[in-house]
């Protein structure tokens, strides 16, 4: 046998890095409203579908990655986007 199987039901070191990391960016404390300065659910959605066709310096992409609303969903749709479900549907 070459790899150790984890054991499944006991989180990796991988799994607690990624559990502390979406403490970091999404704290309890995080809005459950957008503020005035967050972006559109249209940005943030093309943002997440296609994140190097932004200018890392335009202010709303700057604002996502340091907001901590627009973050983490972000993140979400992200993974969304990215689910093997959605490659077989076309959305154009
Ligand atoms: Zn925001």
């Amino acid at each position: 046998m070459k790899k150790k199987k984890a054991n499944p039901g006991e989180p990796g070191p991988a799994e607690d890095f990624l559990l502390a990391l979406q403490r970091k960016v999404a704290p309890a404390t995080a809005p459950l409203s957008p503020s005035p300065q967050c972006v559109s659910p249209d940005f943030l959605s093309a943002f997440a579908l296609d994140q190097d066709s932004f200018d890392l310096d335009d202010p709303r992409v700057v604002h996502v990655n340091e907001c901590s609303y627009c973050f983490p969903r972000a993140t979400r749709l992200r993974d969304f986007f990215k689910s093997p479900v959605l490659k077989t549907m076309s959305i154009h």
